[in-house]
């Protein structure tokens, strides 16, 4: 691939609804907790499920697959994780012809505006290997 078309469009959450976790990076908590005007610890009760190595949004349960999404509007785009703000540039889909294809089928966006290079695309996902070291190690 030398270069991927995106543009997100308007009034699609797509990837907001598809089934999934929603991975969130130690700076992603700090900062949602402060937006929120909550103690970093009263969110992560509530909103946050901490393993060893990861930390995701808790699922609000039937079937949704996010607790923030309103509607079609994310309600805490200013702030939202990692993951969100850079989709589809993942690491798994912009070094793969076939996986960006295949989020072309999910995804509006893929495919529209203008041609990015590979190169920048490769740059951007690399921030999702900062922000979550352990699912790229
Ligand atoms: S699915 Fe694609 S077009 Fe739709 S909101 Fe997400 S990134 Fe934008
Ligand atoms: S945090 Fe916001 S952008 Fe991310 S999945 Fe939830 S509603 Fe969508």
């Amino acid at each position: 691939m030398n270069g991927l078309r995106f543009e997100c469009q308007p009034d699609c959450a797509k990837c907001c609804e598809m089934e999934g976790y929603v991975y969130l990076s130690e700076r992603d908590v700090t900062r949602i907790a402060e937006y929120l005007g909550q103690r970093q610890a009263d969110f992560e009760s509530q909103h946050v499920y901490r393993t060893r190595h990861s930390r995701r949004l808790r699922k609000p349960g039937r079937g949704k697959q996010c607790g923030f999404l309103r509607g079609k509007q994310c309600s805490i785009h200013a702030v939202k994780p990692v993951q969100c703000r850079l989709f589809p540039f993942w690491p798994e889909l912009v070094e793969s012809a076939r996986e960006w294809k295949q989020a072309g089928a999910m995804c509006p966006g893929i495919g529209k505006g203008s041609l990015i290079q590979i190169t920048t695309a490769v740059e951007v996902a690399d921030e999702m290997r900062t922000a979550y070291p352990d699912t790229y190690a």
